[in-house]
C-alpha cells in the first residue's frame, strides 16, 4: 500500500440533545449491546470514543443489504460543547449526529440549540426519540427492533406513541427541517428520520444503528475516504495533565496515520506547537490496577480513532485545536502556516466597540461569537474561561451603553466580577442555552432603546398641524390671540409656528373654555395666542399653521423613533415633511 491509497473509514458519530433526554443512557445502551453481540475484544474502546464494528452492527440490525463501512465510532462525550469543540479543518468533526429528543418531554431549548447547530454546520442527522418505554401502558420487549414491539402494544399506547412523534416532527419542521417516522422516509437526503427508542431497554436501537449506517453509506461515502498511509490528521478533543507523562493531548484522528516518533504540529494558545510523538496510548483492556496498566502503547494509529498522544511541549495544546503530522513530503513551514491559519479561524473577529464574550472551550467560543454576529451585535473581546474582574473592566470600556456586557456561556463568574459588574454597571448575561442568551441580551438592548426614545420624545419639538378658525379672532397682534381647531398632533406652549415654511411667531398660550392648559390635540378647538403676527397683514382666517420642527428633531423623529409615534403625530409630521420637502426634497434626510 502507498500513501495514496484510499479507504472508507468509520464515520464519526456525536449525540446530542437536551439535558436528561438520554444522551448518556443511549450511548452506554450502544455500547453494552454492541459489547453482548461482540465476541470478546471485538469492539473497541478508544480515548474519548468507541467504535463498534460493521459485523456487530450487522448481528444486532439483521440487514437486507450489505454494509462497506468499517464501523461507526461514537464520541463519548455527548452534547453539543463537545460538538462544537470537536471540528475537522472549520467544519463539524462529526460526520453524523443522533440528536436525542424524549418522547415524553418533546423539544426543550437544548434540542433547539442542537439543531441550529448541526443546521450551520450541515451535518446530517437522525432523531432518536427515546423513552419510548416510559409511555403509560408500553409493554417492553428487551433489544426488540422497533417495528416488532410496536405491534404488540395496545392501540391506545400506540396512538400515543404517534401524537409523540407528530409533536417532534412538527417542532423539526418548525426549525426548516422536514421530518418522518424513519421508516416512512423514502428520502434521506430531504427527511430527518425520526427512530423510536429506549436507551433503557435497548428497544428500536438496531433501527437506530441501522439508520445510522445507511445514512453514512449512502450520503458520505466521498468525505469518508481517507489515506490509510497519508499522514495523519486529527482535532484535540482533550488536553490533560497524566503522572509520569506529563501533558498528554487526547486526539481523535479522522484522515492518515499517527506513528510513534512523527513530528506533529499541534494548535496552541499562542502559536502553533511543533513537537514528536513519544507515545500512543489506548484503553487497556485489563480492569484498571494501576496507572501502568491504565494504558496500551502502540506504534501506531489509522483513522478514525481516539488516542491519546504523549510529546513534549504540550503544555499550551487547546481543546479543539487541529493536530497534523508533518509527512515526509511536506515542509515543516507548510504545515505550520496552515495550523496557524485553522487557529485563527477558530479566532473571532472583534470590533473597537463591542460585547465582552466569556465561553467554556474555543468552540464555544466560536459558536457564540456565531450567533452574536447573525444577530449583528459586534465583539469586543472573546475568550475561554470563567469570568473575571479583568473581563467586567474591559466590558467597562465600551463606549456605547448597549455594549457594556459580558455574555457568560457554560463558565463560572468569580466573585469579584459579579461584585464589580454591579459597580461598574456592567450587564453580565449568564447560561447554557446561546440563542437564549443572546434573546436576553437583545430584549435588555430593546428595553433600553425604548426607554431612551422616551427620553427623546419628551424633548423633541412635536409636531402639530391647525387651522384658524372663522369668525374667531379675538386680538388682532401682540399677541394675536385666534381660535384654532387641531388637524392633527399636539400643538404646545412655547413653540414656533410657521404658514407654508414662514415663520410667524411663539406660541404664549393656549386656552381652553378659558382655561390655560399646556397642550392641544387633534380635534380640540382652543384660543392660541401667538406673539409675533397681526392677523389681516400676516395671518387669516382659514389660514392652515405648522408647528414648527427643528429639522434634526424631524428626523429623528421619522428615522428612528417612526415606530413610536401615534397616529395623528405621524399624520402631523409627514404633512410638515412633505410642506418643507416640496422646498427642499433633502430637508431632514
Ligand atoms: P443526558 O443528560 O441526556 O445524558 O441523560 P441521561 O442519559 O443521564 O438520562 C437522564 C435520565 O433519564 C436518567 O435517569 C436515565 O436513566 C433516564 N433515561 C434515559 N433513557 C431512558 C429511557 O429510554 N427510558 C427511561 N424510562 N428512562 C431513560
Amino acid at each position: 500500500m502507498d500513501e495514496n491509497d484510499e479507504a472508507i473509514r468509520t464515520p464519526i458519530v456525536s449525540v446530542l440533545g437536551h439535558v436528561d433526554h438520554g444522551k448518556t443512557t443511549l450511548l452506554d445502551e450502544i455500547r453494552g449491546s454492541a459489547v453482548a453481540e461482540a465476541e470478546a475484544g471485538a469492539i473497541t474502546q478508544h480515548i474519548g470514543s468507541t467504535v463498534v464494528p460493521i459485523d456487530v452492527i450487522e448481528r444486532i440490525c439483521n440487514p437486507d443489504e450489505e454494509f462497506d463501512l468499517p464501523g461507526l465510532l461514537f464520541i463519548d462525550t455527548p452534547g453539543h460543547h463537545a460538538f462544537t469543540t470537536l471540528r475537522s479543518r472549520g467544519g463539524a468533526l462529526s460526520d453524523i449526529a443522533v440528536l436525542v429528543v424524549d418522547v415524553n418531554d418533546g423539544f426543550q431549548p437544548q434540542t433547539v440549540e442542537a439543531v441550529k447547530i448541526l443546521d450551520r454546520t450541515e451535518t446530517p442527522f437522525v432523531v432518536a426519540a427515546n423513552k419510548i418505554d416510559a409511555v403509560p401502558g408500553w409493554k417492553t420487549q428487551e433489544d426488540a427492533p422497533f417495528a416488532e414491539t410496536f405491534a404488540e402494544q395496545s392501540e391506545r399506547v400506540q396512538n400515543d406513541v404517534e401524537n409523540a412523534l407528530y409533536e417532534i416532527i412538527g417542532d423539526l419542521h418548525d426549525n426548516g427541517f422536514q421530518a418522518d417516522r424513519y421508516d416512512r422516509v423514502n428520502d434521506y437526503r430531504s427527511t430527518i428520520g425520526v427512530v423510536p427508542v429506549s436507551a433503557e431497554t435497548g428497544e428500536g436501537i438496531p433501527d437506530l444503528l441501522m439508520v445510522l449506517v445507511g445514512l453514512a453509506q449512502r450520503f458520505l461515502t466521498e468525505s469518508l475516504t481517507t489515506r490509510p498511509n497519508g499522514s495523519g490528521e486529527g482535532t484535540v478533543v482533550e488536553v490533560k495533565e497524566k503522572k509520569g507523562l506529563g501533558t498528554t493531548v487526547d486526539v481523535l484522528v479522522y484522515d492518515g496515520v499517527v506513528e510513534v516518533g512523527d513530528t506533529v504540529v499541534v494548535g496552541g494558545q499562542l502559536d502553533p506547537i511543533v513537537t514528536e510523538v513519544r507515545a500512543l496510548l489506548e484503553p487497556s483492556e485489563k480492569v484498571e490496577i494501576n496507572e501502568e496498566d491504565e494504558f496500551n502503547r502502540v506504534d501506531r494509529v489509522v483513522a478514525a480513532e481516539g488516542v491519546k498522544v504523549a510529546a513534549p511541549e504540550l503544555d499550551d495544546a487547546m481543546a479543539g485545536a487541529p493536530f497534523v503530522v508533518v509527512g515526509e513530503d511536506d515542509e515543516l513551514g507548510d504545515v505550520t502556516q496552515r495550523v496557524r491559519s485553522e487557529m485563527d479561524e477558530i479566532g473571532v473577529e472583534t470590533a473597537e466597540d463591542g460585547v465582552v464574550v466569556k465561553a467554556d472551550t474555543v468552540g464555544s467560543v466560536e459558536a457564540v461569537a456565531k450567533a452574536l454576529d447573525d444577530a449583528e451585535v459586534p465583539i469586543m473581546n472573546a475568550s475561554e474561561g470563567a469570568v473575571s474582574r479583568r473581563d467586567i473592566v474591559d466590558a467597562e470600556t465600551a463606549d456605547e451603553r448597549e455594549h457594556r456586557a459580558v455574555i457568560a456561556f457554560n463558565v463560572d463568574v468569580l466573585e469579584d466580577a459579579r461584585e464589580y459588574a454591579d459597580e461598574a454597571l456592567v450587564k453580565l448575561f449568564e447560561g447554557d442555552v446561546i440563542y437564549r442568551l443572546i434573546e436576553e441580551y437583545e430584549d435588555w438592548v430593546e428595553g433600553m432603546e425604548e426607554e431612551r426614545a422616551e427620553n427623546v420624545l419628551d424633548s423633541v419639538v412635536l409636531p402639530a398641524k391647525f387651522r384658524v378658525m372663522h369668525d374667531h379672532v379675538f386680538r388682532q397682534s401682540d399677541p394675536a390671540v385666534v381660535g384654532a381647531r387641531i388637524l392633527s398632533g399636539t400643538l404646545e406652549r412655547n413653540v414656533t409656528v410657521e404658514r407654508m415654511g414662514e415663520r410667524l411667531g411663539t406660541v404664549q398660550g393656549i386656552q381652553s373654555q378659558g382655561d390655560d392648559i399646556d397642550e392641544a390635540t387633534e380635534g380640540d378647538e382652543v384660543s392660541v395666542a401667538i406673539d409675533g403676527p397681526t392677523v389681516g397683514r400676516d395671518l387669516k382666517e382659514g389660514d392652515v399653521l405648522y408647528t414648527s420642527v427643528p429639522e434634526k428633531h424631524a428626523k429623528a423623529l421619522e428615522q428612528e423613533f417612526d415606530e413610536l409615534l401615534d397616529d395623528t403625530t405621524r399624520e402631523a409630521l409627514d404633512g410638515y415633511l412633505e410642506q418643507k420637502r416640496q422646498v427642499d426634497p433633502f430637508w431632514a434626510k
